[in-house]
């Protein structure tokens, strides 16, 4: 087909040259069905970003694209068959390859999906228009709903159709809006004020949405490089308090600028930790790792402790995320090299141990010797010998 004015994706976009990626598009067109990339992949490579999952959208049903990958010696793995995906394994990657579809019933939380060969029927049911964006395997753009590219370029983030018809099918899309915005929109731009409406009327929804699910978008958000504009949008929505009861702007917008000003990159618990709030691992269902870090940043913040011992005790993201705290508590400023203590604070060790001091000392006795030694090792900043310690000289 000829398009003279056709949109295309960048050429040297990574992953449109990818042999995994091209064959898994050759194995669904070889007996004549069509198969784009579909969603973020298109929208970021527009964007001159990078890292997105490659993500396929074809007419074809899922069973078919399962012979037809197998055909061609390509493992597959039946993933979301119900809802129309299939991963493919090329190239050592998984591939999501899904039918064209739109959701039949919904009840805001899950869809009953129908299967089509309408593109634009497919493109219609999903979020924003900027995530509605298609492109052949030759990196020629389609944007069935015509807005797309427009709003992509334009930065802006946009519901498909209406905006609280959407959110009331599926209210995590309450959730996506914000994350699209922290990480995409135009910041000289204001938010979509429908959206907001909508968002607005339609808060008590997000009590639908499973605690992982929040977990999951909250995070993606908190990462972007610099969230607070949508964090405050959440705020002045309602959305925030729901999400998060009992959290809190004030320290964001500082952290966020901390970070930066110690050349670290963005770490979503940190900011997280900078909002506050109750009952942050029920609402929010983070990994084990993830809430122990959370709670215990929570807990250093406030302690006596100096950042110096913080960091021997409980390692170096934790001292440095207590030191961007901190500062930001105090209004203070920073400078990168004050990081340089807390790495080396968070290498050291205590170089006496338990068979130092037996069979002098036993038991409680022992414990106590040990632990006051190390208070005296801490307090010397790490540099009494282990002969100074033992003999205390
Ligand atoms: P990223 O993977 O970078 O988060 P993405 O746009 O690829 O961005 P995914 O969650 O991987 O996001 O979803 C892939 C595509 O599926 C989206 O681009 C969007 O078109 C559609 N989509 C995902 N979630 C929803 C949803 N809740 N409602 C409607 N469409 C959705
Ligand atoms: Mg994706």
């Amino acid at each position: 087909m000829d398009r003279p004015d056709t949109t295309v994706i960048p050429p040297d976009t990574v992953w449109l040259s990818d042999p995994a990626v091209q064959s898994v598009c050759r194995a669904i067109s070889a007996e004549g069905a069509d198969v784009y990339f579909v969603g973020g992949c298109v929208r970021d490579a527009l964007l001159g970003l990078d890292g997105s999952d490659v993500d396929m959208a074809t007419n074809v049903l899922p069973q078919q694209v399962m012979q037809l990958a197998e055909a061609q010696g390509l493992k597959v793995v039946p993933t979301g068959i119900d809802h129309g995906t299939v991963t493919v394994v090329a190239g050592g990657r998984g591939h999501e390859v899904t039918t064209f579809r739109r959701d039949a019933k919904t009840d805001g939380r899950r869809a009953d999906v129908t299967f089509c060969d309408d593109i634009t029927l497919d493109a219609g049911r999903r979020d924003f228009t900027l995530n509605a964006l298609y492109a052949t395997p030759d990196g020629a753009v389609i944007d069935p709903l015509g807005t797309g590219v427009v709003d992509c370029l334009a930065r802006r983030i946009r519901f498909i159709n209406d905006a609280d018809a959407r959110i009331r099918e599926d209210y995590l899309r309450v959730l996506r809006f914000f994350r699209f915005h922290a990480w995409y929109s135009d910041p000289q731009q204001g938010l979509d004020t429908d959206a907001l409406d909508a968002i607005a009327q339609n808060g008590r929804g997000l009590e639908n949405l499973s605690a992982e699910r929040v977990g999951a978008e909250m995070s993606r958000l908190l990462a972007a490089p610099d969230p607070t504009p949508a964090v405050a949008a959440m705020q002045q929505t309602g959305v925030l308090q729901r999400v998060l009861p009992g959290s809190d702007l004030a320290l964001l917008g500082p952290v966020v600028h901390l970070e930066a000003s110690v050349q670290l990159p963005p770490d979503w618990r940190l900011r997280l930790v900078a909002l506050g709030g109750e009952d942050v691992q029920p609402r929010l269902r983070m990994t084990n790792k993830d809430a122990k870090f959370v709670y215990k940043l929570r807990e250093t913040i406030g302690d006596l402790k100096s950042l110096r011992e913080i960091a021997y005790r409980f390692g170096l993201d934790i001292a440095q995320g207590t030191l961007i705290l901190r500062a930001a508590m105090a209004n203070e400023v920073l400078a990168p090299f004050q990081l340089d203590p807390l790495e080396m604070a968070s290498k050291a060790r205590f170089p006496v141990s338990a068979m130092d001091l037996m069979p002098a000392l036993q038991g409680k006795a022992l414990g106590d010797r040990l632990a006051d030694l190390e208070a005296q090792w801490i307090a010397s900043d790490f540099q009494l010998s282990r002969d100074a310690l033992i003999t205390g000289k």
